[in-house]
């Protein structure tokens, strides 16, 4: 895949995510560099609707803008440099600050999944906590390579993290995985807000999640396909 192929698909996932709610003024989509692993690309600091392939700039794994310009990199850009030098297997990112997540940021161990479509939420429940890297000296932003770092650590070998009284972060192999799972984590925590109105939910177990899982990751596709070919009638991209 060419960069400018990456930097459309960049813009094509940013505009569904603010469409479906998930991103807003902020939050920011990454791809890493199919042409240089060392190396990611992201728009400069800019609102996800409004970004266009042009936008797309090559960033290095210490958050550098590689590309010759004068705009602005996203405070935030440490969340992928870190978590792309950690994890050689995740090659999209997703940050998030979607206001139905957040609550669950707040409660230890309350995000679970609660249906078949979020099962990859499996062991997401704990956020991470910004006061055990600088107690409360933050923004609560993550702002540089030692908060990517430490947040990059405690993700691990999942897929979604949570941001105590912040937001959520997604990192997977493909951008149309990160997507669903980013639309996913924002439906999977909708479902649960509701259902915990109505009594105790009966989550699904480890091995429920585990299995709903990978039946979905095979039909992911399917969502990014009929999500591009929305935000394309909706934009005229
Ligand atoms: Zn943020």
């Amino acid at each position: 895949m060419t960069a400018e192929q990456q930097a459309n698909d960049i813009m094509l996932a940013s505009a569904i995510l603010y469409d479906k709610g998930v991103l807003d003024a902020f939050g920011h989509v990454s791809c890493r560099n199919a042409a240089d692993p060392n190396s990611f690309l992201m728009s400069y600091s800019k609102a996800p609707d409004r970004i266009r392939a042009e936008d797309v700039l090559v960033h290095n794994l210490e958050g550098d803008i590689l590309t010759k310009t004068d705009k602005r990199p996203f405070l935030e850009r440490f969340i992928h440099s870190e978590i792309y030098k950690l994890r050689p297997d995740v090659n999209a990112i997703i940050h998030s600050h979607a206001p139905s997540v957040v609550p669950f940021t707040v409660v230890e161990g309350s995000l679970r999944p609660v249906c078949h479509m979020c099962g990859f939420l499996q062991g997401s429940g704990q956020p991470y906590e910004i006061r055990n890297s600088v107690g409360d000296a933050s923004d609560m932003l993550i702002r540089n390579a030692q908060l990517g770092k430490d947040l990059a650590e405690h993700l691990s070998d999942l897929s979604v993290v949570l941001m105590r009284g912040h937001g959520f972060t997604v990192a997977t192999d493909t951008l149309a995985k990160a997507v669903f799972m980013a639309v996913y984590t924002e439906v999977g925590a909708r479902i649960q807000l509701s259902a915990i109105q109505l009594g105790e939910p009966n989550y699904l177990t480890p091995q429920e999640a585990k299995n709903s899982n990978d039946t979905n990751i095979g039909q992911m596709d399917r969502a990014w396909q009929l999500w591009v070919e929305e935000i394309n009638v909706k934009r005229n991209f």
